[in-house]
């Protein structure tokens, strides 16, 4: 579950997020969206820990992500170690797919479980290729990015962040940068981990995804949610106007 509460972010003295009020229950999608420069990736890095946010707190599975605010309400900063250890339980996935291009998929999704979580070759290629299976993409282990459609290697993407077993799953536009007929096969993968009870978060231009697989639709304009709500109700006709702008905008 995630809990983010009176959530404020600057970049210098340019406030970019502020009243940021999230919570995400366990096994629930939560999807992001909103213009360009509304803050939507901001929020997302604030609580992949990508950023450190300027004012209030974080939970994630019960525990305050980077800042807490002791008993006297002062804020403090948690120990790299508690950092580390709720960070492990995030995974994220960006738009560009940030594959190592010198490494095959198996290698892709396995370096981290040898590196970072000191498994054996053998044990993290195991566990690598069940991921691999799961986004559909065993018979492909062996290729290099170069060799991948990009709806591929978002995929190996995908598997790399579940390959360390996360609680809760960030998407950043995971479609955008891809044609519009590989989009269906990401978005499947997705609409599936949905499906098995992952907590998500997702920013996405997908309304149609949004509407069918979210159980909350957040939608965040100029740095602050400006309302939330079920899909059904959210994008219901008569529509907010702020939202009515959007879609004929963006969409
Ligand atoms: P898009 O839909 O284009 O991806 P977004 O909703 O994800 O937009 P953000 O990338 O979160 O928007 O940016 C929100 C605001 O914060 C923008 O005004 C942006 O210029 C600013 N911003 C983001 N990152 C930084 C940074 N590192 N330093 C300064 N300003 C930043
Ligand atoms: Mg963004």
């Amino acid at each position: 579950a995630i809990e983010v509460r009176n959530l404020a972010k600057s970049f210098a003295n340019v406030t970019v997020l502020q009243d940021i009020n999230l919570e995400v229950a366990q096994g629930e999608v939560a999807c992001l969206i909103g213009p360009s420069g509304s803050g939507k990736s901001t929020l997302l890095r604030c609580i992949a820990l990508l950023e450190e946010h300027t004012q209030g707190t974080i939970n994630i599975e019960g525990q305050a992500l980077g800042f807490f605010e002791n008993a006297k309400g002062v804020r403090e900063r948690l120990p790299a170690s508690s950092i580390r250890e709720v960070r492990s339980q995030i995974g994220m996935v960006f738009q560009q797919f940030n594959l190592w291009p010198h490494m095959t998929a198996l290698g892709n999704v396995s370096e981290a479980l040898k590196t970072v979580d000191g498994m054996k070759k053998a044990e993290a290629e195991e566990r690598a290729m069940i991921q691999l299976k799961k986004v559909g993409l065993e018979h492909r282990a062996g290729h290099y990015p170069s060799q991948l459609s990009g709806g591929q290697q978002q995929r190996v993407a995908i598997a790399r962040a579940l390959a360390r077993q996360p609680k809760i799953m960030l998407f950043d536009e995971a479609t955008s940068a891809l044609d519009p007929e590989l989009t269906g096969e990401v978005l499947n993968v997705m609409r599936s981990l949905a499906e098995e009870g992952m907590t998500m978060v997702v920013v996405t231009h997908e309304i149609g995804f949004a509407a069918s697989v979210a159980n909350q639709i957040n939608f965040l304009d100029h740095g602050k949610l400006l309302f939330k709500g079920p899909p059904a109700e959210v994008f219901q006709k008569p529509r907010h106007p702020r939202l009515e702008q959007f879609l004929d905008t963006y969409l």
